[in-house]
């Protein structure tokens, strides 16, 4: 299945409860090679004149997870069918992978995948975790500016894991500060440790373009950008007199990212940016995230 295809062919639940209940491994191998998740065939590595393709080998052991490995019928090497996939090195089943794959793509917590595929709860952690580097590093893959001329971009600093999200315990907090495109609602957070002008303004002069009108809550590390204006609180939240100047937009991106990160009842300091990039990926993907986080662990994991 060519990756593009992949990202459009839709996928619903009863296609991955059917494909992945299935006790036959051969067949959830076939599902996840046809999507390029494993490799389709292996050439060996030692016989290399003339080239030689491995045949896949019904194999028991305990080494042998999946039951099958590919096999040189020349001189008998033998590769792992997850090798260089991105799953490779799990000791979970392949139907389970592709199961909290799906639950992960429909924002389930943890607890219920747990629930549902019986893997263990450090096994689903983990795998979120995986999951959301793939998420990382598709933002980091593309990059996005914001804003250019005749196009308004809100800018605004916001702090979370504030202890109310945490009772009782002292969480110093994690500053985040966000640009959103007014006409777009394309949006980039970044996490930041203080909010001086020193550390603000060359990040918004990497993801903002020049000759972009910026509105701000009059916080002064902004003063310096050209084209700025500030909304002033004091008075109205939307002047009547300048109806354009106000940060609605980026502040419905933080309330819609803090409910996401209240619904965890926050989150690990070492994990804040990956939330954070999740939360930024499924936004920019909008829909379809079980195809979509398919198509790029097989951008990234090229087998
Ligand atoms: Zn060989």
């Amino acid at each position: 299945m060519p990756a593009t295809e992949l990202a459009t062919t839709n996928i619903v639940f009863s296609d991955v409860i059917k494909e992945t209940s299935s006790a036959n491994t051969l067949n959830i191998m076939k599902w996840l090679a046809r999507r390029g998740l494993i490799a389709n065939q292996h050439m060996c590595t030692k016989c290399t004149d003339p080239c030689r393709s491995m045949n896949l080998q019904h194999r028991n052991g305990r080494r042998v997870i999946d039951g099958y490995c590919w096999s040189c019928s020349k001189c008998k090497k033998t590769i792992n069918i997850r090798a260089g996939s991105f799953f490779e090195g799990s000791h979970l089943r392949l139907q389970d992978l592709i199961q909290i794959l799906y639950w992960w793509s429909l924002g389930e917590p943890i607890v219920t995948v747990c629930k549902e595929t019986g893997v263990s709860k450090k096994s689903v952690i983990d795998w979120y975790n995986f999951i959301r580097d793939i998420c990382a590093m598709t933002m980091l893959e593309n990059p996005i500016q914001l804003g250019g001329p005749e196009r308004t971009v809100e800018i605004d600093e916001s702090k979370f894991m504030h202890r109310k999200y945490h009772r009782g315990r002292f969480r110093p907090g994690q500053w985040v500060l966000g640009m959103v495109e007014r006409e777009t609602n394309l949006t980039m957070m970044v996490p930041v440790e203080t909010r001086d002008a020193a550390t603000l303004l060359p990040i918004i002069s990497q993801y903002v373009r020049p000759g972009t009108r910026s509105v701000a809550d009059g916080w002064r590390a902004y003063n310096t950008l050209p084209n700025h204006a500030v909304v002033n609180h004091r008075y109205n939240f939307v002047d009547p007199n300048y109806p354009t100047i106000h940060t609605n937009r980026v502040e419905g991106s933080w309330s819609l990212c803090k409910n996401k990160f209240r619904s965890m009842r926050g989150t690990s300091d070492a994990n804040f940016n990956s939330h954070l990039q999740e939360f930024l990926w499924r936004r920019r993907i909008k829909s379809n995230y079980f195809k979509n986080i398919m198509y790029w662990i097989r951008f990234f994991y090229d087998v």
